[in-house]
Order: C-alpha cells, then sequence, then structure tokens
C-alpha cells in the first residue's frame, strides 16, 4: 500500500529551495527534456525556447512558487500536490513520473518528478509578474505580517478563521496542516468567525505561524542530502504535530480526544478543550 503523502507546504518549499540551490546556481542549462508537458498547466512554451543557454542567477521562493532566475527571465516552478525535485547525474535513468529534466552544464540534470501532475514549469520574462504572483498577500515569515494585519483585515468577516488564515490573499503559504496547527497553538477555535477574534489573539496566531513555520523549515535542513539522491522524495519530513491527523488522540496538553470537522471542504483537527 502507498501511503497518502502530505501536500507539499510552504516548508517543504523553501527546504527544497535550500537543497537545490547549491548545486544549480552559476549553471548554464544546456537542454530541456520534456516527457511529459501535461502538468496542472502545459509546460510553458516560452520557457522551452528562452531557458536552454540560460545560467542560473539565483533562486527565490514567493509564497509556494520556486523562481529560477535568469538573464531573461525566470522559471516559474510549483510542486503540486506531488511534485519533487532533485538534481541527479545526466545518466539517470528516469522513471515513469520523471515529465522534466533541464540538463545542466555540470553534467547533472534537474529532474522534476509528480505522480499526480498538479505542478507546473512556467516562465516570467524579466521586468513582469506572472499573474499566478500578483493577488498574494505577504510572506508569513516577513514583517510585513503580523498581528495587527490579521486584525484590521478581519474586521467584518464572518468567514471561519482557518479559512481567512489559508486566504492567499491574507498570508500565502499557511496551508490545511499549519494553520491547523497555528490555531491550535494559540488556543483559537478553527470555526471561530474570523471577524470576532480579538486583536491580541491575532498578535497570538500570527507569532505561533511564525515558531511552527520556522520550526518546520529547520527540520528539513536534515533532509538536505535527499535531493541529490535518486531513492525517495525530497522535501518531506516527518512533523511533530499536536492535532492534525489526530482525530481520537488525546490532546498532548489536556488530554481530551482530539476532533476532525470539515471546513471550508477541508478537514480540520482541533482540540475541543484548548480551542475557544
Ligand atoms: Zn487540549
Amino acid at each position: 500500500m502507498l501511503q497518502a503523502r502530505p501536500v507539499p507546504e510552504l516548508p517543504e518549499v523553501e527546504t527544497t529551495r535550500r537543497g537545490l540551490a547549491p548545486h544549480l546556481l552559476g549553471c548554464r542549462v544546456i537542454a530541456l527534456d520534456v516527457r511529459q508537458p501535461r502538468l496542472r498547466w502545459p509546460v510553458a512554451r516560452a520557457l522551452r525556447t528562452h531557458l536552454p543557454g540560460q545560467r542560473i542567477e539565483a533562486i527565490e521562493r514567493r509564497a509556494k512558487y520556486l523562481l529560477v532566475h535568469t538573464q531573461p527571465g525566470s522559471a516559474l516552478l510549483h510542486l503540486g500536490m506531488s511534485g519533487s525535485l532533485r538534481v541527479l547525474p545526466a545518466d539517470t535513468a528516469p522513471g515513469p513520473h520523471d515529465h522534466v529534466d533541464w540538463r545542466l552544464d555540470s553534467g547533472q540534470v534537474l529532474r522534476y518528478t509528480d505522480p499526480r501532475r498538479f505542478g507546473c514549469q512556467l516562465w516570467q520574462p524579466r521586468g513582469t509578474m506572472h499573474p499566478l504572483l500578483a493577488a498574494l498577500g505577504p510572506e508569513p515569515l516577513s514583517e510585513a505580517f503580523d498581528g495587527d494585519l490579521l486584525w484590521h483585515r478581519s474586521r467584518g468577516r464572518r468567514a471561519a478563521v482557518k479559512l481567512f488564515l489559508m486566504d492567499q490573499a491574507i498570508v500565502v503559504g499557511v496551508g490545511n496542516i499549519y494553520a491547523s496547527e497555528a490555531l491550535f497553538a494559540a488556543g483559537i477555535h478553527p470555526a471561530r468567525a474570523a471577524g470576532a477574534v480579538s486583536r491580541a489573539r491575532y498578535v497570538r496566531l500570527a507569532d505561533e505561524v511564525k515558531r511552527i513555520l520556522a520550526h518546520a523549515i529547520t527540520r528539513g535542513g536534515t533532509t538536505l542530502r535527499d535531493f541529490i539522491s535518486p531513492d525517495g522524495v525530497p522535501g518531506y519530513f516527518e512533523q511533530e504535530l499536536f492535532v492534525y491527523g489526530r482525530a481520537g488522540e488525546p490532546c498532548r496538553v489536556c488530554g481530551a480526544p482530539i476532533r476532525a470537522g470539515v471546513i471550508g471542504q477541508r478537514s480540520t483537527f482541533y482540540c475541543p478543550r484548548c480551542q475557544r
């Protein structure tokens, strides 16, 4: 039985960036081998046209996108539900889900693997912003994100605070797992109306989002060697979870059974005693 893997969230994407950077920076892309162009969107024609011949100048993360910068523009990559990227020797035989290789002048390939094909490989010309990035809120680990922002933006909103926190226009990269965990850590019930959460509790929530994401990125550091290993799937690592996926198990703080529910068609886990 294949075990369902969690969707890569911000810490996995940031770990991917850190894992790939030392192997990609300064390399020139010689050619693209696209075995399967049909990802969430087709592999961009402009990427296939402009990337070969270019040197990789920098790798940046924005929300859950990776931007691989070159002189004429940037490759915009997303891992979707099940995608991963590795740097391998060029003669490593591809498997059935290895859809795209970037052949590099280092004698290696950047290989994109994605069983469910919900990721993407798009192109952003220099000096422009891709429409996918245009409406994004601030990065959760930046100073632009804090409790005051959450409080101001939530006034008058009746949507559940968990949906509000997962809204990419409010703050990017807080997916289902980390929203559940941060709300638990802040003691806020996930179904509470966003507009009914106090300023002080939003300050606590923003701090918990930052703490939990930063800690997860630190843990991801132990997996960096996986980005140059032909086995396994890099960018995924064990999380220390308090509520997510623990329905019926005792709360690690108070012992009450963790409850599961559905908010906005997403599974939600919370402690009925610790979260109000
Ligand atoms: Zn509890």
